[in-house]
């Protein structure tokens, strides 16, 4: 049989550790990245002190046990969210056109006195928003949060904030982030900016 070197030297490990293996239970290790696989091999004789034939249900017992305790592992931030960058640093600066804002109905361009480039007068529906400099010590970037990170971050709600009006509102997120150390989950965008998907005070 033509097995890969990697697969070889996972079956030869089980031999090696006085195992027999069932086919189906060797193709799930093999499926797996070498170090995975043998991590698992590995805690075979401690979980289960009884086998002799390495089972299917053995290694998906496995796997699962360590899916668990990688979930609960990185479930205090950011949990939810996979492939996301970090960024550890100083909110340096809060740009102009954060907070209230107003977006065009049609285009969701930011608008003012609905007002709209490309279409005139509109209604202008109401957003919050805050564009911000952040500098981790070594580099700077523009941070992006859409409404609800902004809502989460400045702890202001979209109707509070209108009730607060524009001015009020910027001083709130301004007293909330600005000169503050965070730690910042989201996802790298071109030119610079960075759109938060979570954010917390460190
Ligand atoms: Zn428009």
């Amino acid at each position: 049989m033509d097995y890969l070197p990697s697969s070889k030297g996972i079956l030869k490990k089980v031999l090696g550790y006085g195992y027999q293996i069932h086919p189906g239970a060797l193709k799930m290790l093999e499926s797996l990245d070498e170090e995975k696989a043998l991590e698992v091999l590995g805690s075979i004789p401690e979980k289960f002190p009884e086998a002799i034939v390495i089972e299917v249900e053995h290694v998906e017992m496995l796997l699962e046990k360590t899916a668990e305790k990688k979930a609960t592992a990185t479930s205090e931030f950011g949990s939810k969210l996979s492939k996301l960058s970090k960024l550890n640093g100083k909110i340096t600066q809060i740009y102009d056109g954060s907070g209230l804002i107003q977006r065009c109905p049609k285009c969701n361009r930011w608008i003012i006195d609905n007002f709209c480039m490309v279409h005139s007068d509109v209604e202008g529906v109401w957003d919050l928003r805050i564009k911000a400099r952040f500098d981790d010590g070594k580099e700077r970037c523009t941070l992006i949060f859409k409404k609800d990170m902004t809502e989460k971050s400045a702890n202001i709600t979209l109707e509070e904030a209108r009730k607060f009006g524009e001015a009020a509102t910027l001083e709130r997120i301004r007293g909330a982030l600005f000169g503050k150390n965070f730690e910042i989950a989201g996802v790298k965008l071109n030119g610079g900016n960075f759109l938060v998907k979570d954010i917390r005070e460190v």
